[in-house]
């Protein structure tokens, strides 16, 4: 089993179908990508998923930091209500 997404080789079981053996929903450990067994090859094999949301190992180890977010601003600066405001 491999990471449609990243190519993992390492893929956990994250749940199974109340039915047994319908489908499982699996997860790759690495880039946490997560898919149904049911799915169309797009979403669940690595040869068949879209190039351009293909990743690798460096690619992840590359990627930028998240951006926090950045503080609320005021009403007095913004000029609109805040959302405690509107209830
Ligand atoms: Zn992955």
């Amino acid at each position: 089993m491999t990471c449609p997404r990243c190519a993992c080789n390492t893929i956990e079981t994250i749940t199974t179908s109340p039915d047994p053996g319908v489908w499982e929903v699996l997860q790759c450990p690495r880039c946490l990508y997560m898919w149904r067994t049911t799915e169309p090859e797009r979403r669940t094999q690595r040869h068949a998923y879209p190039v351009q949301f293909q990743m690798t190992a460096e690619d992840i180890a590359n990627a930028i930091e998240v951006p926090t977010i950045p503080p609320l601003l005021s009403a007095a600066t913004n000029g609109s209500r805040s959302a405690a405001e509107r209830t």
